[in-house]
């Protein structure tokens, strides 16, 4: 199998052929037709699998470029994830342009204040950052249509369940959700329960 049996624009297919990706992981093959179709998921993956780009491919392909506030928001638990995320958006974005900032606590406020208010497609952050961006006002959220909770088990271990919640209930209804986790224990489970809508579940 090819990128070029997904519908995805010229633009994104000669961009991931630039970045020599030449086919897709297992699980790009199995959620980037479940994204593109608008579909809820909750993908049982490990980092190393390509997950990544299985959420990035098909967000670069709907994201609108005109539109200036945040159109995907990826909640991660870690600073290193979130820069390494931000980065793999950039790279399959770039032929579109895509813009995306990395918020993460240990770093200046006022300097995350002031790359937010520049036109970003995509904001990736720690759910304590994020949270506090959104209720100062800095972070709007009215135009996310895409949602990724990112390494699920891993935030709520480290106690972001209050955090993660609050951050999914700002965003609107009308949107996508994608929930990746290495393990789905029952707290893992309930999160998808409450905020996912008929989610299909992908196991690699
Ligand atoms: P991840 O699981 O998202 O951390 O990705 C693991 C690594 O695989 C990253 O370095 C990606 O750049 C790379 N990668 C992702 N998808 C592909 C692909 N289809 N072909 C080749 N490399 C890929």
């Amino acid at each position: 199998m090819d990128f070029t049996d997904f519908t995805l624009s010229e633009e994104i297919l000669s961009t991931l052929a630039s970045l020599q990706y030449q086919h897709p992981t297992e699980v790009q093959r199995k959620v980037i037709p479940l994204v593109i179709e608008e579909r809820d998921v909750i993908v049982k993956s490990r980092t190393g699998s390509g997950k990544t780009a299985s959420f990035a491919i098909p967000i670069c392909e709907m994201i609108d470029w005109t539109e200036n506030k945040p159109q995907a928001l990826v909640l991660t638990p870690t600073r290193e994830l979130a820069v390494q995320i931000k980065e793999d958006f950039i790279n399959i974005g770039r032929l579109k342009r895509i813009n995306a900032v990395e918020v993460y606590g240990k770093q200046s406020f006022m300097y995350q204040k002031t790359k937010l208010k520049q036109k970003t497609h995509v904001v990736v952050g720690t759910p304590g950052r994020l949270l506090d961006h959104i209720q100062k006002g800095t972070l709007l959220l009215d135009q996310v249509r895409f949602l990724v909770i990112d390494e699920a088990d891993e935030m709520l271990n480290m106690g972001f369940i209050e955090q993660v919640e609050a951050i999914i209930q700002a965003v609107p209804d009308k949107r996508i959700t994608m929930l990746f986790s290495a393990t789905l224990p029952d707290t893992v489970k309930k999160l998808a329960q409450n905020y996912l809508q008929g989610p299909v579940e992908v196991e690699i």
